[in-house]
């Protein structure tokens, strides 16, 4: 069978494992590493002398895995993990969740940016054909905001690299985001 990781909940504000997993073991010792390293957390023995499952736990099935914070559980593991596969897909999943959020926040960042900038940006109204509202937002995303000359994200202004009256079009590929300084110093080299 193939081997499925998902991520099912994270560690409790105090680092600690939500009561709903009381059926595993985890050590302070194991705590202190998931920082760096996912590590594989122990069933606690069950039945006659073992311990008694409270309700509020979920059977979870598998193994148990925490990872920067991150709960996976892992499903039919190879038996001999020799390679350490378990360990590695674990890291995998949670490296690449928190890849992506990190990706949306920052698009979310950038789109709010976006906003604020179309409020006082003139380049457009000045224009016999302004460009279109999604192209903008393309030459903005594209650009992350930011002057593409000096990486300044202060008083800027869409600028065509071939200038409209030259025959220059409104499409994303002859427009850029310059800062004001920067287009000023454009316009005076032309
Ligand atoms: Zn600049």
């Amino acid at each position: 069978m193939k081997m499925k990781i998902e991520i099912v909940d994270e560690l409790t504000a105090d680092d600690c494992l939500p009561k709903e997993f009381s059926e595993f073991e985890f050590s302070p010792d194991q705590n202190a590493r998931q920082v760096n390293e996912p590590v594989q957390l122990t069933r606690k023995s069950q039945g006659i002398g073992g311990i008694i499952i409270p309700d509020t736990s979920r059977v979870t099935r598998g193994d148990l895995w925490v990872y920067r914070h991150r709960i996976v559980q892992v499903t039919d593991a190879p038996a001999r993990d020799r390679d350490g596969l378990a360990m590695t897909e674990v890291q995998h999943a949670v490296l690449k969740q928190q890849k992506a959020f990190e990706k949306m926040k920052g698009e979310i960042e950038l789109f709010k940016e976006f906003e604020k900038f179309k409020k006082f940006d003139g380049t457009s109204s000045a224009q016999r054909e302004p460009i279109p509202e999604d192209v903008r937002m393309f030459v903005w995303r594209r650009d992350g905001g930011r002057c593409v000359k000096c990486g300044s994200n202060k008083n800027l202004e869409f600028d065509h690299v071939i200038p409209l009256a030259e025959g220059g079009s409104n499409s994303e590929r002859n427009l850029q985001l310059l800062c004001e300084t920067h287009n000023r110093q454009k316009g005076k080299t032309i």
